[in-house]
This record gives structure tokens, C-alpha cells and sequence, in this order.
């Protein structure tokens, strides 16, 4: 009777003590890595779009409904990333608080349809990305005072690795000759690390992955190809990768590897976002290195 009284008390203590944790949902699954490595099991946390799935042309569910209606803390992307998040947040008259993750970020801007809007994919800048754990970690301690101490702690440890990637990137694609830094992948995802790690990357489709390409624009694609000698191109795990190998094999390319671009991988080194960014780095490097 004891043992099962100990039992009951402990299980009432785990119950209270789950129902307690800050409710966060994040929009994709690059922000749940993230916050999940800045505040380990302090949290609730429910994700939007999952991993391999792309985010421009999502559908949100009715279980996304009531998820988001009960947010302490909905952590978005920001930069137009999530047309859709404003309506189902209005929809589902959610009380909870909404950041952008990206605020503070220098956005680039492209031009999309004859209109200039910013370049969302901010992640693929290892700089950027210590600017989306800065403003996490900052609006996890606001929302849950309790424990922003431990936000801090997990915050700082978090920066460290990324340093230590971002010095590890600098130095792998530094050494790479200026005439193989031009890269094909399939939609305008990696403005932010070609700036920040001097590459160039052309793409078929534009910032979002909602409209597909022209035959024209294929073919002009495939005349820049043999024009520029790339020698690689890359498909993304978010895109059926058809198109890209048509391509490939018109110009005469080779398919380098798959790229994770708006979503991590279900599992594997790539399912973290600091495992993804390796990924990228090294597929990169084995492709271009001469
Ligand atoms: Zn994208």
C-alpha cells in the first residue's frame, strides 16, 4: 500500500511537473533542433512542418490548430517563410506570443516575380544562425523566468559549437578555386551561405518551391551550365529530385548529392541542424574540391 501510494505521489508529481513545462511550437524543423539544443527537457515542444517536408507550400492541420491555440510561445522563421502561420494563428485565436527568429538578421533581398522580397533561408549563414539562438533563448527566459538561467547556459554551450563549425566551414571552402564555386541546386535556398562562404548558387526554381520552372527557364539554366563549366549540381531533400538529374544530365553535370535546404533529415547525421550544415559542407567539398 505504501509502495503504491509512493507511486501514485510520484506519478501526480511527473503529471503537474509536464503540465508545467512552457508550451513552444516552432514552424519547421530547423527551429525545433535549435530550441530543443538551447533548453533540453524545459520544454514542451511541437513542431509544424516536419523533417524532409517544405515549408513554402504547406497545409496546416487541425492538429496544428489546436497546437498552436495552445502555445505559451509559437518561435516562426520569419522573413515570409510562413505564409500561412498568420492565418492559422488567427483562426485558431492563439493566445500565445509569436517571435520571429530570424529578427536582427540583415535580410537579402531577391527579386521574385518583379518584386523584391526578402530571402528567408537566413539558417544557412552559420553568423545568422547565432542570431536565431540569441533571440530563442532570450524569448525562452521572458516566457519562463524560472529557468532562464539554464536557457543562458544551454544558449552559450550551443554558440560554442556553432563557432567551431563556422571557423571549420570557412577554412573547407576557402580552399576552393575561384572557378569552382558555382553551384546548381533546385530553388533559391542558399543565397546566405553562398555570401557568407563566397559561393554562387543558380537555381531553376525561385525563393519559394510553389511555381514550377518554365521549359525556358530550364533551358537557360542548362546553357549557363555548359557556359560557366559547373561541373556539380545538387538536389535538396525537400524537392523531387527528377527535374534536377534532367538537368544534370542535359549539361553534362553530375549530380554532387543531396543538399538539406528548408528541412532537416528524419534521421541521421543530418537530422540536427548542426549535423545538416556539416552534411552540406562536406557534400559540398567532396563535389567541388579539384
Ligand atoms: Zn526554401
Amino acid at each position: 500500500m505504501r509502495t503504491l501510494i509512493a507511486l501514485l505521489t510520484l506519478s501526480f508529481a511527473l503529471l503537474a511537473h509536464a503540465e508545467d513545462k512552457l508550451k513552444v511550437v516552432t514552424s519547421f524543423s530547423i527551429l525545433a533542433d535549435i530550441t530543443q539544443q538551447i533548453a533540453g527537457d524545459k520544454l514542451e515542444v511541437r513542431n509544424l512542418v516536419g523533417a524532409d517536408a517544405d515549408a513554402h507550400v504547406y497545409q496546416p492541420s487541425a492538429e496544428d490548430a489546436k497546437a498552436v491555440f495552445a502555445a505559451d510561445l509559437i518561435i516562426a522563421n520569419g522573413l515570409g517563410f510562413e505564409p500561412w502561420l498568420a492565418r492559422l494563428m488567427a483562426s485558431s485565436e492563439a493566445p500565445g506570443t509569436r517571435i520571429d527568429a530570424s529578427a536582427g538578421v540583415l535580410p537579402l533581398m531577391l527579386d521574385e516575380d518583379g518584386e523584391k522580397v526578402p530571402d528567408p533561408h537566413a539558417w544557412q549563414n552559420l553568423a545568422n544562425a547565432e542570431i536565431y539562438v540569441q533571440n530563442i533563448a532570450k524569448a525562452l527566459g521572458q516566457a519562463d523566468p524560472q529557468n532562464a538561467a539554464h536557457y543562458n547556459a544551454g544558449r552559450d554551450a550551443y554558440l560554442a559549437q556553432i563557432r567551431s563549425l563556422l571557423v571549420e566551414a570557412r577554412a573547407g571552402l576557402g580552399l576552393l578555386p575561384p572557378t569552382q564555386r558555382n553551384i546548381v541546386t533546385s530553388h533559391d535556398a542558399f543565397a546566405y551561405l553562398g555570401q557568407a562562404y563566397g559561393l554562387k548558387f543558380v537555381a531553376p526554381q525561385g525563393l519559394s518551391t510553389a511555381d514550377e520552372p518554365s521549359a525556358a527557364e530550364v533551358a537557360a539554366l542548362i546553357r549557363q551550365i555548359r557556359a560557366e563549366g559547373i561541373k556539380a549540381v545538387f538536389v535538396e531533400n525537400i524537392r523531387d529530385p527528377r527535374l534536377i538529374q534532367q538537368i544534370a544530365n542535359e549539361a553534362g553535370a553530375k549530380v554532387g548529392g543531396t543538399l538539406y535546404s528548408d528541412a532537416l533529415a528524419s534521421e541521421g547525421s543530418a537530422s540536427t541542424y548542426l549535423g545538416m550544415f556539416k552534411h552540406n559542407l562536406d557534400t559540398l567539398l567532396a563535389a567541388l574540391k579539384p
